[in-house]
């Protein structure tokens, strides 16, 4: 009997671990050759799964560690070796990736059966439970924040005898502050690439098409082992946890990582567990290192949104990735790719992406996707810039964030869009004080690009959303506009978008 493990399955305190006679892990060249993934992303998957085996054979277990083209040709090799192998796996996340893997094992005379993923607290079966009683209440109820109250109450995560610590809930409106001119962030811990890092990392340079190619990119920061990740999350909570809190949609330039964790990449792997790392904030709070705005907003994230995303592409999959409710079918603009705007915020938030692998969440809500949004471009053609460029893009986490959330294709996580002009990014950060453009401008030469296409954004997609939820106030604006406001509103829309299209903005 094998246990085969993907690279998203690194955890070495499963209790799937025992009971197996060798543990299958297989390096597949397609995988890394599919869609030109950013070069941390690789570097950090694989040096991760070379450095989990050598930690699983330093422990005793057998370890079969396959190199090949496919899966295919791996298991090729498995079953010549082992016919009619018996395969175990957590049941991996992908949509259809279990019904693959079984026909590929099953094709080869074996069996492949799933198990519980521990890289996610809630189990198929419980999620599904918890959407049938909503869903019969009404259809907004099916949403992040009744489903994060119902986790908590479910693992008693900073509650206080039936009820939420603190007495809220949500302290999200504790979490919009922007730093002082003089405020530095404590640098983000770095680790120093060991030999098989190194390799990997030459490897991937040398042979792979990488996502921006050319892309100066930054020191690889990522932890690739369970001890580095614990680290990374003793120096989140030691130094950067008790700011985050009130820092966290703040954006300010040349700060890429600001006070934020920087742990998801850990935790999408398998090498730290969400639920230790959970309870590792609650416990700061209770030792009173990090205020509640800080603890809960962390919390929600892994235990509300986290396994809600997990969830709701796992039951909306796969009409999900097709969504497109605002028919939006623009070609992302090359900044994307290139980084080369004169707009600061984009700029800065793709660079981030091309340095780094990695742009926290206003970053990647407010800016990345939002620009998109209003520019128009296809939901899916922005959901497979995501999964290039970020080191923790998996296509179940970006496929819901960013067709559901990001691009408003589905109202299936939101009930209304999160699209802004300019001013939202002038309130959360420093970026408008030194960019070209006029955030305070709409129309003409020079003004913001965002605001000249948030109106005719709402304008041009009118019919779906003036009646959706919390949109009423926006349209309230839309109405006050004069023909002639609207006339130079369309006019200026038009040149953003050409120069957009042709990289000049
Ligand atoms: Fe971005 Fe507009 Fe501000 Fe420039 S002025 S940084 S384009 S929001």
């Amino acid at each position: 009997m094998t246990l085969w493990l993907l690279g998203t399955h690194l955890d070495r305190t499963a209790d799937y671990l025992e009971n197996h006679d060798r543990v299958l892990l297989v390096e597949s060249t397609q995988f890394a050759t599919r869609r030109p993934s950013h070069p941390h992303k690789l570097t950090l998957l694989f040096a991760a799964m070379r450095r989990f085996r050598d930690d699983l054979r330093d422990r005793g277990y057998t370890v079969e560690y396959r190199q090949a083209e496919t899966f295919g040709d791996a298991l090729d090799t498995q079953f010549a070796a082992h016919p009619g192998d018996e395969l175990t796996m957590p049941r991996p996340a992908a949509h259809g990736a279990a019904d693959r893997l079984g026909r590929l094992v099953a094709e080869r005379g074996g069996s492949l059966s799933f198990v519980d993923n521990p890289t996610f607290i809630l189990p198929p079966a419980a999620f599904d439970e918890w959407a049938a009683s909503r869903e019969t209440d009404s259809p907004n109820s099916y949403r992040q924040e009744p489903f994060y109250r119902h986790m908590r109450r479910e693992t008693g995560v900073l509650m206080d005898d039936g009820d939420p610590v603190g007495g809220a809930w949500n302290y999200d409106g504790e979490n919009r502050e922007t730093p002082p001119a003089d405020w530095e962030p404590p640098a983000p811990p770095t680790f120093e690439p060991g030999e098989t890092t190194r390799d990997v990392a030459a490897w991937v340079a040398d042979e792979l098409e990488t996502f921006g190619e050319a892309t100066e990119t930054a020191a690889f920061h990522w932890p690739v082992t369970r001890a580095e990740a614990l680290t990374a999350l003793d120096r989140f909570v030691d130094a950067r946890f008790e700011e985050f809190g009130a820092y966290q949609d703040a954006m300010v330039e040349g700060e890429w990582a600001m006070s934020h964790s920087l742990l998801s990449a850990s935790i999408n792997l398998g090498l730290l567990n969400p639920m230790e790392v959970i309870e590792r904030a609650e416990q700061a709070y209770e030792e009173g290192a990090a205020p509640l705005n800080s603890v809960e907003g962390f919390i929600r994230q892994l235990l509300g949104w986290r396994e809600f995303m997990r969830h709701v592409y796992r039951r909306s999959m796969p009409g999900l990735a097709e969504a497109n409710q605002l028919d939006q079918t623009e070609s992302l603009p090359s900044a994307y790719w290139t980084g080369d705007t004169e707009m600061v915020c984009l700029s800065e938030a793709v660079g981030h992406v091309r340095e780094h692998g990695y742009a926290h969440h206003i970053e990647r809500l407010m800016v990345l996707s939002n620009f998109a949004l209003l520019y128009g471009a296809d939901p899916g053609e922005l959901n497979e810039w995501f999964h290039q460029g970020f080191v923790d893009a998996f296509h179940w986490v970006t496929t819901p964030n960013v067709i559901g959330m990001g691009s408003f294709a589905t109202d299936v996580l939101s009930s209304k869009p999160y699209a802004s002009s300019g001013s939202y990014i002038n309130r959360m950060s420093d970026y408008c004080g030194s960019c070209p453009y006029a955030v305070s401008r709409d129309t003409g030469e020079g003004s913001c690009p965002f605001n000249s296409l948030y109106w005719t954004f709402l304008e041009e997609n009118e019919e779906t959303l003036r009646g959706t939820g919390r949109m009423g106030l926006m349209y309230a604006h839309v109405d006050d506009k004069s023909p002639e406001e609207w006339a130079a509103l369309r006019e200026r829309a038009e040149e953003v978008r050409d120069m957009a299209g042709a990289g000049e903005l």
